[in-house]
């Protein structure tokens, strides 16, 4: 039996939903916005061939709410919303669709400020540009941050090196053993930071030209394929895709620490992260060390406009909120995910008391 969009909704309290559709331009899309009590519902805008629209709407609402959690945790002014956009983002896409879709984004008025994801980049927030001003993420050339990527993996690095002083009492990573799964934009600046601190670094991709350039440049290691997740190491990235810590990996995997940039690593949220949990694991929660990303499109919305300085320092405090939640974890013997949403959900709640009164 199918669920209405309605019920959906409720589930995880979302506020607003619109369907977008236009025949000339072929657009369909999808805005949601989950949460909007610490400010306007920000979050990038996907370009996916999915199979069918219900597809669509888990994604995109799935997404939204990880927005306001990235964005609480993050200490932002920003609730959490995303949009997607049914179609092949190298066949599908054109001046005429992104334009339409801007006007769509145009009607929320501010409610919903939209940015690059997967299969959408920063020339097509240039056409979004022309018709909206609710827009992030657009060309340094305009103004914006440009490729949030380098902010992103910085804020992994932060993160791993907070996990490794959690971990060791020390937070060098000169000589750990670390894999990076998913050596794309976020993977290889990544690779960058770790190599100059002076890791032992092992590489996977499906993108064997990636990793042939990354493994020459780097001298990093290549492991080809699922015989990553045997690898006796000390931490591993997860840089590619979700859900890569299931039921089936978790049983393999030998490290200590598991830190990276892909967003829903944990394939259930409370049973994986606690499975990491019991196996003396520690696990630094994916929507707070990688929100350098939309750390950096904030900066756009900030004072006189984009700073990199100050994408960059603020990108730095996820070394401190992750020890903090480490700790906590740790002190409360809870999974580290149920830490750092109960944080997000503290700020929501108590900014939300404080709009509310006079
Ligand atoms: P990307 O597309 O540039 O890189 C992803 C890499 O993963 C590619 O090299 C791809 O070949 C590889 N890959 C895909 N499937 C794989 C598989 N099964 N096994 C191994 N490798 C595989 O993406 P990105 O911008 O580097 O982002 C990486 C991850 O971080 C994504 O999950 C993204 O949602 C998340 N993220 C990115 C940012 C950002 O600023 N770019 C911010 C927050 C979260």
């Amino acid at each position: 039996m199918s669920v209405g969009v309605l019920t959906q909704m409720s589930t995880f309290d979302h506020e607003q939903v619109v369907f977008c559709n236009d025949n000339e331009t072929g657009l369909k899309a999808i805005i949601a916005i989950h949460n909007t009590v610490l400010g306007p519902a920000l979050g990038g805008t996907r370009m996916w061939m999915y199979n069918n629209e219900q597809e669509a709407l888990n994604d995109v609402l799935r997404l939204s709410r990880g927005m306001t959690y990235k964005a609480a945790i993050s200490g932002l002014n920003l609730g959490g919303g995303k949009a997607v956009i049914i179609g092949d983002s190298k066949k599908d896409k054109s001046e005429a669709l992104m334009r339409r879709f801007g006007k769509f984004v145009n009607s929320l008025a501010g409610k919903y400020i939209t940015a690059e994801d997967v299969g959408i980049g920063t020339k097509d927030m240039e056409f979004v540009m022309q018709e909206t001003k609710h827009v992030t993420g657009i060309p340094e050339s305009y103004g914006g941050g440009g490729d949030p990527s380098p902010v992103t993996a910085y804020g992994v690095y932060m993160g791993m090196k907070a996990s490794a002083k959690e971990l060791w009492g020390n937070d060098s990573l000169a000589g750990k053993k670390i894999l990076v799964q998913g050596v794309g934009n976020v993977g290889e600046n990544l690779v960058r930071h770790l190599t100059e601190e002076g890791a032992k670094v092992y590489i996977n991709d499906i993108n064997e030209e990636s990793l042939k350039r990354i493994a020459t440049q780097f001298k990093a290691e290549v492991v080809m394929g699922e015989a990553c997740y045997d690898l006796d190491i000390d931490i591993y990235a997860p840089c590619a895709l979700g859900a890569t810590i299931n039921d089936t990996t978790i049983s393999r995997l030998k490290c200590s620490i598991v830190a990276g940039a892909a967003n829903n690593q944990l394939a259930d949220e409370m049973v994986h992260g606690k499975a990491l949990m019991d196996k003396g694991i520690i696990w630094a929660p994916d929507f707070l060390i990688n929100a350098g990303g939309l750390i950096n499109v904030y900066s756009e919305l900030q004072g006189k406009g984009y700073n990199r300085e100050r994408a960059m320092n603020q990108t730095s405090k996820i070394y401190n909120t992750t020890l903090d939640i480490l700790r906590t974890a740790k002190q409360e013997n809870i999974p580290t995910i149920a830490a750092a949403k109960r944080i997000a959900e503290k700020r929501i709640y108590e900014m939300g008391k404080v709009k509310l009164s006079f």
